[in-house]
């Protein structure tokens, strides 16, 4: 499902120093896997979920997700991609502050490739919400919501359009201990239920534990460091 092949990301600092923050030799996961990528702050965790999901490029090397070569697509080929192939679920949320928990879904679903109605996407939006626990919360405007709420209307969000990839950057480090725990069970099960395959980036050992698998990000990098 996903395949990446000596990928290295090098940035440019001060106009001339190249500094390399990620160099992969090898990397893949199956379709419906769930794995946990651990590793330290500034390892380049966030920097290889941005190369998955298109946001950047690598600077060498083959990402293929799906039967696509990512390094490849033009830039609105990336962002229709996106759309319709990956969802993402961010550490602080970024709901959409004016929005209700409902259309926070919904408005991710205008970017899919969906050919559901605008009743039949109202009903799988409902449905999401009601899979996380938020069946009696969808006219709340993330205001509304606690912490622990908002993060399960972005895991609704992130499955909207059926993806095939599901990315999460840290999705409970602002949570509490308990709040945590719900959420990455939620996370894993909303996952499982979709068919979606979930790479899930934590400093968390307890919950990494918890998915089929653990990627050590050091240990992906050619110099195995
Ligand atoms: P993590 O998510 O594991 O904490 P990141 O992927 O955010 O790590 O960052 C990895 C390294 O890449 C860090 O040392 C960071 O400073 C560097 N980095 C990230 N983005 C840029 C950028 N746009 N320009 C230069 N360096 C960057
Ligand atoms: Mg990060």
């Amino acid at each position: 499902m996903l395949q990446l092949e000596n990928v290295v990301k090098s940035y440019t600092v001060e106009g001339k120093r190249q500094v390399r923050v990620l160099d992969i030799r090898s990397f893949g996961m199956a379709a419906g896997e769930k794995a946990a990528l651990v590793g330290p702050s500034g390892s380049g965790k966030s920097t290889l979920l941005h190369l998955l999901s298109g946001i950047i490029r690598p600077t060498e090397g083959t990402i293929r997700l799906l039967d696509r070569r990512l390094e490849t697509l033009a830039e609105a080929e990336l962002d229709r991609f996106r759309a319709c192939h990956i969802g993402y679920v961010f550490q602080s949320f970024n709901l959409l502050p004016g929005f209700t928990a409902i259309e926070n879904v919904l408005a991710a679903m205008q970017f899919g490739s969906s050919a559901l109605t605008g009743k039949e996407k109202k009903e799988r939006a409902a449905e999401l919400l009601d899979q996380v626990g938020l069946g009696h919360r969808l006219r709340h405007r993330p205001a509304q919501l606690s912490q622990g709420e908002q993060q399960r209307v972005s895991i609704a969000r992130a499955l909207a359009n059926r993806p095939a990839l599901v990315l999460a950057d840290e999705p409970t480090a602002s949570l509490d201990a308990a709040n945590a725990g719900n959420v990455f069970e939620l996370l894993a099960n909303a996952c499982k239920e979709e068919g979606a395959a979930l790479l899930l980036c934590t400093h968390d050992s307890e919950l990494a534990g918890r998915m089929d698998r653990i990627v050590r990000i050091r240990e992906l990098s050619r110099e195995g460091a």
